[in-house]
Order: C-alpha cells, then structure tokens, then sequence
C-alpha cells in the first residue's frame, strides 16, 4: 500500500468501527495563542478530551497535518520531517484500552501487511510515589494479541533511556518506561498541577532488522533509542486520572487518544527505514537528483532537506502563512531559506522552488480539495520569497566571508540579518560549518540589538491606532461594535475555526478577514445578520474588565485576532444583555465602543453584509455596514 491509500485505508477502518471522519485543523492554530503550529492531532481536540462535547460524537478519526518546528534540528534523519501527517482517532469517554490496542494491532498487521514479528511496544512503569500502578492491562492485551499470533511476548522492565542503554532491551518484545510513556499537559505525574488529567500511554515500534545500531547513541540498542533502527509508529494514550490533593484517582470518563505518523507507516509498509522513500516523498529526492544530476544515495542530507522544507513551506502557503519576520511566517521563511541555501550544496544555481513545489502540491491535490483554488496563490507566494531571497543569499555570503577570518560578533550576526536579511540562525549554520569562529559572547550581544530594535520599531508604531480602528468618531465605534458582533456570529454560525485575520474600518463600513475554508452559501450570510441585527435589537450593554492575558485567553475564552501579541494584561470588551448570565461576546481589544448596541440602530435601520470574498487562501471577506 502506498501512502495515500494508507490514509484512506486507515479512516475506513476507524469509519466502519463507529467513528466520524472530522476535517484536519489549519496548520496555525486557530483559538491557542500559546503555539505557532498545530503540532499534533490531538492539539486542536484538548477542550473534547477535557470534557467539552463534541458535535460529531464520541469516535472521532482524522488525518491531522501537523509542523513541528522543534523537530527542524532532526531533518536529515531517517524518520523526522518537520510537516506530516498524524493518523488520529478518538475515544470520548467511549471504548477503552482493549478495543484501541486491538484495532490498532489489526489495522497494522491486517490491512497494512506489517509482519507482527517486527513489532514491539512500551508500556508504562507505573509511580509509586504517586500510587499510580504499572501498566499491566495494556501490556497484557499486547500479551494476548502476540499469543494469538504465536509470537513470544516477553517482558522487562527498562525505567530510563539510560538503562536502556547499559542493559538493552533484555529480550524483551513489551518494555515498561518510566516518564516517556506517562502522557499529561504537563508532563510526568510529579509535575501535573492539580485537577490536571493525565494517564499511560503505550507505543508501537517497528523494527527495521537491515538498520545496525549505532554506538554513538549508547552501547546497547533498546526501543527508544535514536539510531533508528526501531522507528516509533504510533502511540494509544490512555487519559484514565485524574491528580487531585487525595492523590491520583480515576476519571469519571476516560478517553483515548491515538496519534500515528503516516509516513512512517507507509515507510513500514515498503520496509524502508527511511521516510523519505514513500510515495508522498520520494517523487520530490526524484525530481532533486534530476536537477542536480546528483544521486540521493551520495547527497542524503541535503536532498531530505530540501524536500521536506519545500513540503513545509508548501503547506504553511496552502493554510495562508507568508512568509515575514514574525512567528510563523519566520518559520516558513527559515524553509525557505534552508531549502535555497541547500540547493547550493547541490549546485542547483537556477530557480527550482516553483517547480517543485508544482510536484509536491500535484502529490496531495487529489486528496487535499482546497489545493485546486489555492495552488497559483502558493506558487507565488513561494516563488516571490525565493527572489528576494536568492539576491540575499549571494550578498551575506560575501559578506560572511569577508568576516570570516576575524569571527563573528553579536553585532555581526545582527547586520546581517537587519541589513542583509540573512537569518541568524543561517549565519550560526554557516559558522559551524566552515568553522567560523564565533565571539564569547555573541548571542547576548545579538539579543541585545535585537531587543533594542524591537523597543525602536514599538516607539514608531505608537500613536497610530489600535484594534483597527482608524479614529475615534462616533461612527466609528459603531462600526467597531458591529465587528464584535459580526465576528461572534461567524462562529457561531461557521463554527469555532472562524478567527480574526484583520479589520479595518472607514466612515462607510466595516472590513473583517476571517480563517473559513470555503465561500459562505446565502442562507449563513443572512443567518451571521441576523443575529447582529438580533443583538443590536437586544440591546447589549458594552462594559469592559482588565485581565491577565492567560486568564482572558485559557479561563474566560476571549476571542483574539490572529497574530496579536498582548502584553501581561489585556482588556476584554463585554456584550451582554441585561439581566442575562452570558455575554454574547467577549473579545480581547483595546476599544472604543459605543456603550449598548442600540446606539447602532441610530440612523440606520440595520446591519447588513454587502460582500463576501476570498481574500486569500483559507482567509474570507466581508465588508458590511449599518445601512
Ligand atoms: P519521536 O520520539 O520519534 O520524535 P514523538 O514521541 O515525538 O516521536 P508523538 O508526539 O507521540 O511522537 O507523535 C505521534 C506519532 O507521530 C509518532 O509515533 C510518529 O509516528 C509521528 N511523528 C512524530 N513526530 C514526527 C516527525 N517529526 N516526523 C514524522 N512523524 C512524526
Ligand atoms: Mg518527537
């Protein structure tokens, strides 16, 4: 099976076992100001696992895209790429742990053809000072399931990594760890707040007999360890306590959550320990040995490189990411820019990210529908930064090299970045490879500038206006109340992955851009106004309340925009009906607003949408006003 019909195949399974198929998240999350990327398939599902209900039910199945920036350090690996895809599924308070590991065990061996032989697993240890007992009921039903398969199940206890190491895996087929296969928000049970849920969890390696275990990681090889000879495939978590001051005690409803890597099953699934030679992949080294007239077998490192930062970089355009200096526009950028600079090393002199890129998006557009609307949008957009970028490459390099032989300063690295728009963390790779040395202090120095500038840059911005609004009329508050209402309306008749991407407001109307997939039919727009027009009619009181961020955010769920850094505290504008529990709205915005809606219907008789576009990929619209 190749990865493609891996994924389908995989949602059928859980599809036929009661689940509803529910669409992937943005790869920038949409509600969680705390992360650039939606990192997991679990992620944007924290407030279902934690109780919310679900609109689809309580079987959930997906396949997540996900970006880990953090995982940037690994690519070059056999089985890291900073953008993949998590086969995911869900049980709310629904089956359990048997039913998890049955199917999970079936689907690998039965639908995808791995050899069970090949497999092997890890369980939790247990935590005595917390009183939290071993794992035994999932490692049992792993006992059950290799037994049916007349496979030797044998067990041993390991605790760390560093164990591992000195002992091996003690020919054991089920491993018990200790923290690794804990799962909690917070980490190992002795760092949980209280009324934090947390709970086993236990992974699937698979063993790839032709990779030898390197000595460099530790004398003996064990499940977890980093040469890659057992690759980690897919890990059940058991969300089954919860830590309370009478110590851990079981959750009411447990739930489980799964999360798988595609392309390493579908590496399984060909018996290559390397990722990058699955069908979603490989066509991209392919076309890379074509332009370099270079094989992958002697430029391995650059080669997985560059593909999975163009397949990145692809992806943050097809969610609407460009690239820029800030957050997760700076990640696209860096890319970007690894993946030019690497091209380098294989003499690609020409432009090739547009070709490329055509390829990769060619690979997914059959299975990713809002490719064929944005794939001219992504091109451009990738193509205009590898321009900008080419004539910057050849400047800083000629730059660094004229500082090669005196090292490089904290102040070196910032002009190069600030003048030359060479990244600093280029400039670091470029040091360490070629030797440059670097001063002691270069990264104070560096952070330094860079605090300086930011300091600078907020200074210039002062004074013009805040929460997109241009000046402080009358109609002008009108039109931002308005915006407050409309964007509660969008979600609650869009749903909750309408965010903020802009707004602005003239004398005429209002304009808001908003993260919403597809074209809004005629009945939601009438729908979104009446509801604005419902509350103006109501006539909300407008009050608004100083908090911490984090508590506006995780405790009252203030909307934001997009993008918006706030400070410790922010305020959060409330639009609740009198003598009504619940506000309508509560958004984290710098004002001012009229103080009650009603003051909206003043001469004019409603609100009213005069147009929905697309403004750009994944990004809608609406200009609208009080007419
Ligand atoms: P590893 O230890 O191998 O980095 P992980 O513990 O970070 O994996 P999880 O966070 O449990 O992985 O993610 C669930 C699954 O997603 C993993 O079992 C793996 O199959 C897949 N996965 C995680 N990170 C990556 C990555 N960078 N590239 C490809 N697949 C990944
Ligand atoms: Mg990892």
């Amino acid at each position: 099976m190749d990865a493609r019909k891996i994924r389908l195949a995989y949602l059928n399974f859980f599809e036929k076992r009661g689940h509803k198929i529910i669409p992937r998240a943005l790869l920038v999350p949409q509600n969680d100001p705390t992360t650039l990327f939606t990192g997991s398939g679990m992620q944007p599902l924290i407030p279902f696992l934690l109780g919310e209900e679900h609109p689809q039910g309580n079987r959930l199945t997906n396949s997540q895209t996900c970006l880990r920036s953090q995982d940037i350090e690994e690519i070059g690996d056999n089985r890291h790429t900073t953008f993949f895809e998590m086969l995911g599924n869900w049980s709310l308070g629904d089956y359990f742990k048997k039913d998890q590991i049955k199917w999970f065990f079936e689907f690998l061996t039965k639908e995808v053809g791995l050899d069970p032989n090949r497999i092997y697993i890890t369980c939790f240890i247990g935590d005595s000072k917390h009183k939290i007992p071993k794992d035994e009921v999932s490692a049992g039903i792993w006992a059950d399931l290799f037994k049916k398969a007349n496979i030797d199940y044998a067990q041993a206890e390991i605790g760390s990594e560093e164990e591992g190491y000195q002992e091996g895996t003690k020919g054991a087929r089920i491993l018990y760890y200790s923290d690794k296969n804990w799962w909690s928000r917070s980490g190992k049970p002795d760092d949980m707040p209280l009324n934090e849920p947390g709970g086993p969890d236990t992974e699937v390696f698979y063993l790839f007999p032709q990779v030898e275990h390197n000595p460099k990681y530790g004398p003996n090889c064990h499940f977890n360890c980093d040469c890659g000879r057992y690759i980690e495939l897919g890990n059940s978590v058991f969300m089954e306590y919860l830590k309370t001051s009478d110590g851990f005690i079981k959750l009411p409803k447990q739930n489980v959550d799964y999360g798988g890597g595609l392309e390493r099953i579908s590496a399984a699934a060909i018996n290559s320990p390397d990722v990058f030679k699955i069908s979603l992949l490989y066509p991209i080294i392919q076309k890379l040995e074509l332009l370099s007239s270079k094989s992958y077998e002697s430029e391995t490192n650059s080669m997985r490189i560059i593909a999975d930062h163009l397949r990145g970089a692809v992806f943050l355009a097809i969610d609407g990411v460009v690239p820029s200096n800030k957050e997760q526009g700076y990640v696209m950028r860096r890319l970007l820019r690894r993946a030019i600079r690497f091209s380098f090393n294989l003499g690609i002199e020409d432009k090739f990210i547009s070709e490329i890129s055509q390829l990769i998006l060619s690979l997914y557009e059959p299975d990713y529908s809002e490719i064929k609307d944005s794939k001219q949008k992504v091109i451009e957009v990738l193509e205009k930064e590898e321009n900008i970028f080419r004539q910057t490459l050849r400047k800083g390099l000629r730059e660094l090299n004229k500082l090669e032989n005196k090292g490089l300063s904290g102040a070196d690295l910032f002009k190069l970045q600030d003048t030359f728009g060479f990244p600093y963390e280029l400039s670091l790779e470029e040091a360490f490879s070629r030797d440059i040395k670097l001063k002691a202090d270069y990264r104070e120095e560096y952070l330094d500038l860079l605090e300086q500038q930011r300091k600078r840059s907020q200074t210039a911005t002062k004074g013009t206006f805040k929460g997109g609004l241009g000046g402080q009329t009358l109609i002008h508050k009108k039109y931002h109340t308005a915006t407050h209402l409309m964007y509660q309306a969008l979600r609650e008749v869009l749903g909750e992955h309408v965010v903020q991407h802009g707004s602005n407001i003239t004398e005429e109307r209002l304009r808001f851009d908003f993260s919403h997939p597809e074209k809004m039919t005629k009945d939601q727009i009438a729908r979104v106004e009446k509801i604005v027009n419902d509350q103006i009619d109501k006539d909300l009181v407008i009050t608004w309340e100083e908090h911490d961020t984090k508590e506006a955010m995780n405790k009252l769920h203030a909307l934001g925009a997009f993008g918006d850094r706030y400070g410790q505290k922010v305020k959060v504008y409330r639009m609740q009906a009198k003598g009504s529990l619940k506000p309508f709205s509560l958004e984290i915005c710098g004002g001012p607003h009229v103080e009650h809606t009603a003051i909206l219907k003043e001469n004019s008789k409603k609100f009213k949408i005069l147009k929905e576009e697309s403004s750009s990929s994944g990004i809608r619209r609406i200009k609208a006003a009080l007419i």
